[in-house]
Order: structure tokens, then C-alpha cells, then sequence
């Protein structure tokens, strides 16, 4: 039996199937039936879109449990730089590490310090390039849709291992040169959205990763607040610097100046247009494309607290304190953690959820099909059939995942088309008093 391998879940008693999620999902992922929200488990790409949505709280992440912190002798919390600006109260970033400390991890790597690694071999990789524009591969909910969507561009992801992933590579290497088994040590991300927690179940590019679990930030965030401003931030060195914040930002961690043409774009909707560009060959004068799936890039995330427009002030907070405090990046570090291999060690494949059929012929037939029954659809999206589209419910019924008459317009129509043939009959039929 295949595992449930996705981040995003729906608890079903919560649900009142409104049909909110529906028209939001960007792979057309969910419908409703039977008064529930249901999740196609193969176009899901666990953007986490439908957590935001739905005001009943019946759409959920799945992260890893606090409590498996405790199976491991060694347990190193890997911060997103993100998760700094959920915390504008805390006197330093030192302090916001130190906390992570108090509250059980032994060891700390900031994920910013890996993705500076990862901006230097972005810059390297787009002087070899010969497909542009070259799009980011950092937030996996865009390769997912890239995949499932636009499986044409999948030859211009950038492929090279995300900063959460370069960063566990480094540590586990570093317990491993001090003898430390792979059971000793636990690697946890502390995440701002579900996509990063199937991304270590099911890593793309890679074989396996070396993340042993995620923890949503919001997971987190009770836990480290009390320990904000206690003792022992003299013991923390900073392994980021400036550059390494940046990765938090709408616009993503490379720095513009040194990209020939570069285009940043945040939010599903804006990824979607953008990437249709690309398809179409419009956009062959960028070089590279950065995008984020939430609004907001990483500080949107669906586990993050703040608010993102909130939280982007108080990374601005940040930033222009390790500017004040001229904030050097930590070479010797960067030039260890740069040793370790980035690049994709497996091509990614597409995924072509909306493909109607593997032979042409029976694609064709099915794509007539569902153009001739949307013709007599009201062509409203209204969503009272439980799919999103007059459209994606034509490709359902003649998918056979629909009936016709769950279109409460058609079901009308059929009823209608009914009781005048009824009464027709009985005009022209039924037999009278006089007849023998
Ligand atoms: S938004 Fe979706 S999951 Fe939430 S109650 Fe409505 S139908 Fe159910
Ligand atoms: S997580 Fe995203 S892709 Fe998956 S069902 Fe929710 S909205 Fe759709």
C-alpha cells in the first residue's frame, strides 16, 4: 500500500463543504463531494493555500512532532531565515538561537549561511546555462507545479538542493567526522510552510533527504517565547550574515545586482502568469526567474504567525541590525559548507496531472468530449457541484468522476425535460372514460 506522503490533510468533521478551497487550489486538486472536501492525492503540490482559506479550520499541516526531538542523543534545529521575524521582541537573532537551545536542541545551524553557499553556485550554474530563463527550485511547491503544470519547463529548474537541504547536508557530515552515528543525530528544519515536509519524504533531484524531520514554526513558537531574552547569547556565533537574512525576503536570496536579468514573483496566481509566459516564449530575455508560491515569498508561509506584510518589517528590523553592525559573512564557514555537493543527483520528471489519456487519439477524443459538454454547461463557475470550473467538471464526468447531474443546473434542465415529456404522455396516451 502507497503512504500518504503529503503535508496538507483535511479533517473531515470540521469540514462543511463550503467549497471555498476549491476555486483557490492551483492544480485544481480539490472537490467536493458529499458535503466534504476531497484531495486528489496526485495534483496536490502542498502549497498550502487551502490551510489559509478555510475559515473552519478543517484543512491541516502535517509536520513532525516536537516529541521526536527526543530519540536522538544530538538534535540540530536548522532556522529558516524566516523564522526570525516571527520574533520582533527578542533583542537579537543570538537570542532567538539561544532560546532554541533552551528549549532542547543541542546544536544550531542557520539555513541562511547554507543559501548564501546557494546564491554563489546559482550565479556559477547561470553562466553554463543554456535554457532560459532558468527558474528557481528553492520553493518546492513551485517545482511541484512545474511538474504537474508546465511539465515543458521542467529542463530550466535550476538543479541544485535547496539551503535547508545543503545545510543538513554540512551537519550530517560534520557529526560524521566526529564519529557520531546516524541515529545519534536528528536533523530538524523549522519551517515555514507544509511544502518543505513532503519535500523530505519525497525529496526531488536527490535520493534521500538528510533532514530527519520539520517543525512548523508555529509548532515552535509558544515554546521558544519565554526564552527570548535569557542568559548565554554570548556563546552564540552568527552564521549568517546579511545576505543569508535575504533568503526571507519576496524576492528570494540572490542579489539582483550581480543577475543579468532577473524577474522575482511571489503568490500562486503571479507564479501561474508568469510561468504561462515562459511557455509561450515570451520571456526569453529574463535569465532568471525567481519564484515563491506564497505571497510574500517565505514569510507567507502557511506555518508561519505573523502576518507577512507584519513580518517583512520586522525582518527589515534585522537586516538593518546586521548592517548597524557591519556583519561580515563567516568565510571559513561558507568556504566548508561550499565543499559539499548542490547539484541534482536525478533528473526531476514530469508529472502531467491534467494529461487526459496516454494514447493521443483517446486524448483527443476525450479533450471533444468535454468541449461538447461544456457547451451546455451555464459556464458560471458557480461551484455547487463540488469542482471549480464548468470546465474541470466537464473533464470530471467524462473522466467518470462526476455525474451530469450534480450540476444543479442540468439536474433543473433534466427535470424539467422530464416532467414536460410526463406530460406530453399523458395528452397523448392516456386512455379515456369511453374507451373499452
Ligand atoms: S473551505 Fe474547503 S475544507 Fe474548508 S470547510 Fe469549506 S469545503 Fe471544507
Ligand atoms: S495544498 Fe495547495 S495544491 Fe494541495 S489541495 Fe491545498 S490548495 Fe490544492
Amino acid at each position: 500500500m502507497q503512504m500518504y506522503s503529503h503535508s496538507v490533510r483535511l479533517e473531515k468533521e470540521k469540514c462543511i463543504g463550503c467549497t471555498d478551497c476549491i476555486k483557490r487550489c492551483p492544480t485544481e486538486a480539490i472537490r467536493v463531494r458529499g458535503s466534504k472536501a476531497q484531495i486528489i492525492e496526485e495534483r496536490c503540490i502542498d502549497c498550502g493555500n487551502c490551510i489559509r482559506i478555510c475559515r473552519n479550520g478543517a484543512k491541516k499541516a502535517v509536520t513532525d512532532d516536537w516529541r521526536m526531538l527526543g530519540r536522538f542523543k544530538h538534535r540540530v534545529a536548522l532556522p529558516a531565515p524566516s523564522f526570525y521575524a516571527q520574533f520582533p521582541k527578542a533583542k537579537s537573532i543570538e537570542h532567538i538561537l539561544n532560546a532554541l537551545y533552551a528549549i532542547g536542541f543541542t546544536d544550531v545551524l542557520e539555513v541562511g549561511a547554507a543559501g548564501e553557499v546557494i546564491a554563489e553556485k546559482t550565479y556559477a550554474w547561470l553562466e553554463e546555462a543554456t535554457h532560459f530563463p532558468v527558474i528557481s527550485s528553492s520553493c518546492p511547491a513551485i517545482v511541484r507545479l512545474i511538474q504537474r503544470r508546465f511539465p515543458s519547463l521542467i529542463h530550466q529548474v535550476l538543479p541544485i538542493i535547496s539551503p535547508m537541504e545543503l545545510a543538513a547536508r554540512y551537519v550530517r557530515e560534520c557529526y560524521k567526522k566526529q564519529g557520531a552515528s546516524r541515529e545519534e543525530v536528528g536533523i530538524f528544519f523549522l519551517s515555514p510552510c507544509p511544502a518543505k515536509a513532503t519535500e523530505i519524504r519525497r525529496p526531488k533531484g536527490i535520493k534521500e533527504s538528510e533532514v530527519d524531520g520539520v517543525i512548523g514554526m508555529q509548532d515552535i513558537y509558544k515554546k521558544v517565547l519565554p526564552y527570548l531574552n535569557s542568559e548565554g547569547v554570548d556563546k552564540i556565533i552568527r552564521q549568517t550574515s546579511l545576505e543569508g537574512l535575504k533568503w526571507a525576503r519576496r524576492t528570494g536570496g540572490l542579489n539582483e545586482v550581480r543577475l543579468k536579468s532577473h524577474l522575482s514573483v511571489d503568490g500562486m496566481d503571479n507564479v501561474i502568469g508568469i510561468l504561462e509566459k515562459v511557455e509561450d516564449g515570451t520571456l526569453t530575455e529574463v535569465h532568471y526567474i525567481e519564484a515563491l508560491a506564497c505571497t510574500g515569498g517565505c514569510l507567507g508561509g502557511a506555518l508561519t504567525v505573523e502576518n507577512p506584510f507584519v513580518s517583512r518589517c520586522y525582518l527589515q528590523k534585522w537586516m538593518e541590525q546586521d548592517k548597524k553592525e557591519k556583519r561580515v559573512q563567516n568565510t571559513e564557514l561558507l568556504e566548508d559548507i561550499a565543499k559539499m555537493p548542490v547539484r541534482y543527483e536525478k533528473s526531476i520528471v514530469p508529472r502531467p496531472v491534467f494529461s487526459l489519456d496516454h494514447d493521443t487519439q483517446k486524448a483527443i477524443e476525450k479533450m471533444q468530449a468535454i468541449e461538447e459538454l461544456y457547451t451546455q454547461l451555464p459556464q458560471i463557475d458557480c461551484g455547487s457541484c463540488g469542482a471549480p470550473t464548468c470546465r474541470c467538471f466537464a473533464e470530471d464526468v467524462v473522466r467518470h468522476n462526476a455525474q451530469i447531474e450534480e450540476c444543479i443546473f442540468m439536474f433543473r434542465k433534466k427535470v424539467k425535460e422530464l416532467s414536460e415529456n410526463m406530460h406530453e404522455l399523458t395528452q397523448t396516451t392516456l386512455p379515456t372514460a369511453d374507451e373499452n
